[in-house]
C-alpha cells in the first residue's frame, strides 16, 4: 500500500514537493495538507485527491496519515515535528529542522523518549550524484585523509528580505551539512570574514561573505558565500586529502559554438541544480518509511547539528572573531 503523506505548509517548496510525491514518487500519495492559507493549501493540492485540513494538529492526527512532511517557514518546523514524533509517525521536516539549537534539542528529546528515529530532515545535497560520488571516494580513501576543502555558493540574485545572517541561517546550511557528511566529522569553530561589499546588494545586506570553518579533527574548510554574483546559480566543492583531491562535477550543458565564440549555458537556480537530488532524496524517504526501517537520510542531530553551527556562524558575522560552536558529542542514538 502506498505511504499517505500529510504535507504542513504549502507554500513554494510544499506544493513543489506535492507535485513531486504525486507525478515522480513511486508509492507515495498526498492524502491531506494544511496551510494557514487554506486557499494556497486547496491550490496545491488541486487535482491530487487529497483534503485541506484546518491545522498541523489535525495532520498529524489524521488517521490516514501515516507520515508527515513538513514544508512551512522555519520557526515553525519544531513544533510540528515534534508534534508528528509524539504520534509515532515519520516526518521528513525541510530544512531547517528548527532556527535554533533549544528548538532541535526538542525534537531530539521527543525521539529520545519515542524511542526510535523518526526524523529525516530535507538535506537534499546528500542525494545529488556528484557529491555521493565525492563521498564514496572519501571514504573509500581514494585522496586520503581530508586536509582542507573549498566550497563556493552563488546565487545570482536575492530578494530584499533577505539579510545579513542569512548567509549563514539559509544558504551555507546546506554545505555545513555536506561538510559534516563528506568529511565524516563535526565543524568545531567559525569564522566569517566579510570582504567589500558587492554594489549589486541591498544597503542592509553584507554581501559577499567568506566563512571558515574547523572540523573537530582539524581539517579546514573555506566557503564564498556570494548571493547576489549576477550571472547565475553556481555549487563548488573541492577537498584535498593527503593523497589526492576530489572535486563536485558540473551538471553537464550542451557546448554551442558560434559567431567565434565556445560556449556553455550556467544554471540561474538551486531548482535546476538540484532537481534530480529532490526526487531521489523523496523516492529513498517514501521507500523506507513503506519498508518501516528507519531512514536512512539527513536525521534529527544532523538538524540540530546545523542549527548549532549555524547559529556560531551568526555570531561570528557580529564579532569578527572565531567562534567555537561548541558542540557535544553525538548520542550513540545516533551513531
Ligand atoms: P514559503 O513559500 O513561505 O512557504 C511556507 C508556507 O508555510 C507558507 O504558505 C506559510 O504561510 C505556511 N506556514 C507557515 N507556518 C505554518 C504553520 N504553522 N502551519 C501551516 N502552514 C504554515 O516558503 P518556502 O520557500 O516554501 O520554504 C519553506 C521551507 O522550505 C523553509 O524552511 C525553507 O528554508 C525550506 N526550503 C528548502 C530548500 C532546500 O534547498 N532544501 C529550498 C527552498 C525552501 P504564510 O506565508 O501565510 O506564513
Amino acid at each position: 500500500m502506498a505511504v499517505r503523506v500529510g504535507v504542513i505548509g504549502t507554500g513554494w517548496i510544499g506544493s513543489e514537493h506535492i507535485r513531486r510525491i504525486t507525478d515522480r514518487v513511486g508509492g507515495a500519495e498526498v492524502v491531506a495538507a494544511t496551510d494557514i492559507d487554506a486557499d494556497r493549501a486547496a491550490r496545491a493540492v488541486a487535482g491530487t485527491g487529497a483534503r485541506v485540513l484546518a491545522g498541523s494538529e489535525e495532520v498529524v492526527a489524521a488517521d490516514d496519515v501515516d507520515a508527515v512532511v513538513v514544508t512551512s517557514w522555519g520557526p515553525a518546523h519544531a513544533e510540528s515535528v515534534v508534534a508528528a514524533v509524539e504520534a509515532g509517525k515519520p516526518v521528513f521536516c525541510e530544512k531547517p529542522l528548527a532556527t535554533t539549537a533549544e528548538d532541535a534539542q526538542r525534537v531530539l528529546d521527543a525521539e529520545a523518549r519515542h524511542g526510535s528515529r523518526l526524523v529525516q530532515v530535507g538535506f537534499m545535497r546528500r542525494f545529488d550524484p556528484g557529491y555521493a560520488q565525492m563521498k564514496d571516494v572519501i571514504a573509500g580513501g581514494g585522496v586520503g585523509t581530508p586536509l582542507m576543502a573549498h566550497c563556493v555558493h552563488r546565487n545570482p540574485t536575492v530578494p530584499e528580505s533577505y539579510h545579513s545572517e542569512m548567509a549563514a541561517q539559509d544558504t551555507a546550511v546546506h554545505e555545513i551539512d555536506v561538510m559534516r557528511w563528506l568529511l565524516d566529522d563535526e565543524i568545531s569553530s567559525v569564522q566569517v570574514l566579510t570582504p567589500r561589499r558587492t554594489s549589486h546588494r541591498f544597503e542592509h545586506l553584507r554581501d559577499p561573505q567568506f566563512m571558515l570553518f574547523e572540523m573537530a579533527g582539524g581539517a579546514r574548510v573555506d566557503l564564498e558565500v556570494f548571493v547576489n554574483c549576477q550571472y547565475g546559480y553556481e555549487i563548488g566543492c573541492e577537498v584535498v586529502g593527503e593523497e589526492g583531491t576530489v572535486r563536485l562535477p558540473e551538471i553537464p550543458g550542451a557546448v554551442v559554438r558560434s559567431a567565434g565564440r565556445r560556449s556553455t549555458p550556467v544554471l540561474q537556480d538551486w531548482v535546476q541544480r538540484f532537481a534530480a537530488a529532490f526526487d531521489t532524496e523523496f523516492q529513498t524517504w517514501a521507500d523506507e518509511v513503506a519498508a518501516g526501517t528507519p531512514t536512512t537520510g539527513p536525521n534529527a542531530w544532523d538538524g540540530y547539528a546545523a542549527a548549532v553551527v549555524t547559529d556560531a556562524a551568526v555570531r561570528a558575522l557580529h564579532s569578527g572573531g572565531v567562534v567555537e560552536t561548541g558542540i557535544k558529542a553525538r548520542p550513540a542514538f545516533y551513531a
